[in-house]
């Protein structure tokens, strides 16, 4: 263990020198943490050169030039006759071509004048701004320095993602000060070569020279990655052998119930045949004597559902619980009104638990469950607060997976000894990489869905014709069609998510009076209301207009009409599950994709798959692909693993490097793969 340098690792930037609370604050914000660590894995993402030119002539409009200038003269600006001045300081290059530095902000002119005085040479450093009629002008150059401090200017400027109140001279000079501390007082201590040659690799990544020192096949980014990756895989590795080692109470329990039979024989429909085959999967889990622990993806609509009942039932035939955990109340509400009539007749006893109940109703509920009464339970967490008991809980059911969280997990296992775990993900992962992200998880794919469903016709419009959709769904929706309509994430910020939900439905309102509205900002309860009086038959309720806030996997049969606004900024995968929302029922549906004016033929292209195919696993792999994993809005919901080095697309050799390296288990790298697992923080991998 590398004991001074995880010290140093861990440090808050707080006591980096010249960074203070203010900013470690704000570098938290960016980095999703505040120590050494979080800074160091965070890469730059491109390189701005600033060699330093003689002549403007050859640079292009827009431009980051540096140049060496000489002062001619100063021009106050202000404001003159009602129009606002900038203040200029006209220089001339080497050549004596013209260059013209303007400031807006005059009161600081003084300021600029001292730093830029008239018969000196000064180097500049800034975007060009060019244009026929003025030629060349720097507004508010980002570097001012005297010939003999040209070295202040950094020649090859590394760029980082970055975030309110934190300037790329911040970042620079946070780095120069941890490698500076690496230098002089860390190196010495560490005896590990493998340390020292990561530590290396880093350093390299944060004083790039071009772009190429960026890219995913630059030797030490593909270092940074491979270790990324080891640290995963051995992560999963680990998990996967502790969970061979216990053992599960299925094999002590007796079978007193016939069940599963007559589940099938009161199951309205036939199963498919991937949901058949994901059964016979889980069912041979259960002839094993080590917990299951297993991921059953399907696109929206495939049935996951009737799967995790089968496997619930299963389950009961022994006596032994089984919890359903689904993310909101509606869901849970959802599945049990669907599930509980089916129990009923086979006679199992089935109930739902969440956090609207209360008081001696809800000690009944618990009564049940503790007693072994309860074979099903249908839920959200409230199945696992505190004062929950459960007298065999065998299997835990996780609905949508990734919307629960490693501690989450880990208390719901608590409740039982050793219980089977099954997940359900509608978000389908090409099957190269569903071992890295889903770790120590056997994996079940329902490809295939029910019979008679009526494929979504899927078109996608410019923002100008919204006018054209609103009369052309109008008939429909006078006919009783209910419409998703889910307006832009403008920026990361709710608020103004909020603003265009908020103007959108405000429009919206003026043609169809009877329209809800649904957005973040908004309190659960309120939330759950509008979304409950959607999903009613009985309401008036038409059309609901909210951001992605929409519940994930909320049942709305009667929703036939799915619009998406600024559709280009959502990751394809998102807008999947968003047109999943609908084509539920019986009736054609409808998912309009709207596209804002400045969409590049990219983003339209991005487009054109969704609007040609519906298989979620066909648009997994386009999405990774074209834009790798986390580079666009949406992802938060795809539940990928956030890499830091690792390209999805650029490194799947290494993935397979990795997953050997770790089956060829070779004890000398113990230590080290333990270092990586702290620095690469392995505690979140799902199984964990
Ligand atoms: P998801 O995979 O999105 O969770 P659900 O389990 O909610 O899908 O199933 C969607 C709908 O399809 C439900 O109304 C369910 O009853 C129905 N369904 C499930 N399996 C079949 C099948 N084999 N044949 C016909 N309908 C089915
Ligand atoms: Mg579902």
């Amino acid at each position: 263990m590398n004991k001074t340098v995880f010290d140093f690792f861990n440090q808050d930037l707080q006591f980096i020198h010249g960074v203070g609370p203010v900013l470690a604050a704000r570098f938290n914000d960016v980095l999703g943490g505040r120590r050494v660590l979080d800074f160091l894995l965070h890469k730059p993402s491109y390189v701005r050169p600033r060699e330093i030119l003689d002549s403007v002539t050859g640079a292009q409009n827009g431009d980051t030039i540096t140049i060496s200038v000489l002062v001619k003269s100063h021009k106050r600006g202000g404001v003159f006759r009602g129009r606002r001045h900038p203040t200029q300081v006209i220089c001339a290059d080497k050549f004596s071509a013209p260059v013209t530095i303007q400031f807006f902000n005059v009161n600081y002119l003084d300021y600029w004048t001292e730093k830029l005085p008239i018969g000196q040479w000064r180097i500049v450093s800034g975007k060009l701004d060019f244009n026929s009629r003025n030629g060349a002008i720097i507004n508010h150059p980002e570097f001012i320095e005297a010939p003999e401090n040209a070295a202040k200017i950094p020649r090859h400027q590394a760029i980082y993602p970055s975030g309110e109140g934190l300037s790329q001279k911040t970042f620079a000079a946070v780095r120069d000060q941890i490698f500076k501390i690496i230098h002089e007082q860390i190196a010495a201590h560490v005896n590990d070569e493998r340390m020292l040659e990561f530590i290396d690799a880093l350093e390299h990544i944060h004083y790039p020279e071009t772009n190429d020192d960026l890219n995913p096949n630059n030797t030490y980014v593909a270092k940074l990655a491979y270790c990324e990756l080891f640290a995963h895989q051995s992560a999963i590795a680990i998990n996967r052998r502790m969970r061979a080692e216990q053992k599960s109470l299925r094999p002590v329990r007796a079978k007193r119930y016939d069940l599963i039979d007559k589940f099938y024989g009161i199951l309205p429909f036939n199963l498919t045949s991937a949901q058949q085959r994901t059964i016979d999967e889980i069912f041979a889990d259960f002839a094993k004597p080590i917990p299951m622990m297993r991921l059953v993806q399907g696109d929206v609509g495939s049935g996951k559902t009737m799967v995790a009942l089968a496997a619930m039932i299963k389950m009961a035939e022994t006596g032994a619980q089984s919890v359903l955990l689904a993310p909101t109340d509606t869901l849970a509400q959802q599945h049990f009104a669907k599930i509980a009539p089916m129990c009923e007749k086979l006679g199992i006893v089935c109930d739902v638990l969440t956090g609207r109940d209360k008081g001696v109703p809800r000690r009944e509920k618990l009564v049940s469950l503790r007693s072994g009464r309860t074979k099903i339970a249908i839920g959200t967490h409230a199945l696992f607060s505190d004062d929950v008991e459960y007298k065999d809980l065998g299997l835990i059911v996780i609905d949508e997976q990734h919307r629960f969280g490693v501690q989450q997990r880990t208390t719901m296992r608590n409740k039982g000894h050793n219980p089977d775990m099954l997940a359900l993900s509608a978000t389908p992962i090409p099957r190269t990489l569903s071992m890295t992200v889903y770790g120590d998880m056997d994996i079940s794919i329902i490809n295939e869905k029910p019979a008679g469903r009526i494929p979504i016709k899927t078109s996608k419009i410019s923002i100008m014709r919204t006018n054209a959709l609103i009369d052309r769904i109008a008939p429909q929706i006078a006919n009783g069609a209910k419409v998703f309509w889910v307006c832009p994430l403008v920026t990361e910020s709710e608020v103004s998510d909020m603003t265009a939900a908020q103007s959108r439905f405000d429009d919206l309102r003026k043609h169809f009076p009877h329209t809800g509205l649904c957005h973040g900002q908004m309190d659960k309860k309120a939330r759950d209301a509008v979304m409950t009086e959607f999903a009613d038959t009985n309401s008036k309720m038409r059309v609901l207009v909210s951001t992605t806030v929409i519940e994930v996997g909320i049942d709305v049969p009667s929703a036939t009409i799915m619009v998406i606004e600024n559709a280009e900024r959502f990751g394809l995968a998102a807008l999947h599950q968003l047109r999943g929302r609908v084509g539920r029922g019986s009736q054609q549906s409808y998912c309009i994709l709207i596209y804002s004016n400045n969409v590049t033929p990219d983003g339209l292209k991005r487009l054109d798959i969704l609007c040609e195919t519906d298989d979620g696993f066909v648009i997994a792999e386009q999405d990774l692909m074209m834009r790798g994993v986390g580079e666009l809005l949406g992802t938060k919901q795809s539940g990928w693993i956030q890499y830091y080095f690792v390209d999805y697309r650029e490194h799947r050799d290494l993935f397979k490097l990795a997953q050997s390296a770790v089956m060829n288990n070779n004890s000398d790298d113990d230590a080290w793969a333990a270092d990586l697992r702290q620095i690469f923080d392995c505690s979140t991998i799902a199984g964990a």
